[in-house]
């Protein structure tokens, strides 16, 4: 039997087990990290960008930023932030409310 290989493996990395750890997030507006937060850890009341509505402090939620931009991190509903990977990102560049029907 040969000794435990100490080469370098850097593959595969490593388990997630805090969720402190950012995950690479791809959706069709570019790359965005993604941290949850835990309810408890939060103190403020944050405004969800997805559905304008506040997140209180005890909801676990996510934080979403530009990877290198992490001081212009947002604070979305969990649930949000996925219904916009599914439906597609609404950037609202457009001066005009967009209309319906
Ligand atoms: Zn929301």
């Amino acid at each position: 039997m040969s000794p435990r290989r100490a080469r370098r493996r850097d593959v595969s990395p490593p388990p997630l087990r805090s969720g402190v750890r950012p995950t690479i997030e791809t959706h069709p507006d570019g790359d965005w990290e993604v941290r949850p937060v835990a309810g408890s850890s939060t103190a403020k009341t944050y405004r969800c960008p997805g559905c304008d509505q506040e997140i209180s402090p005890s909801l676990a939620h996510l934080v979403a930023w530009r990877p290198g931009d992490e001081a212009n991190r947002r604070h979305w509903h969990t649930p949000c932030w996925r219904a916009r990977g599914r439906r597609g990102v609404k950037v609202q560049r457009s001066r005009n409310a967009p209309r319906y029907g």
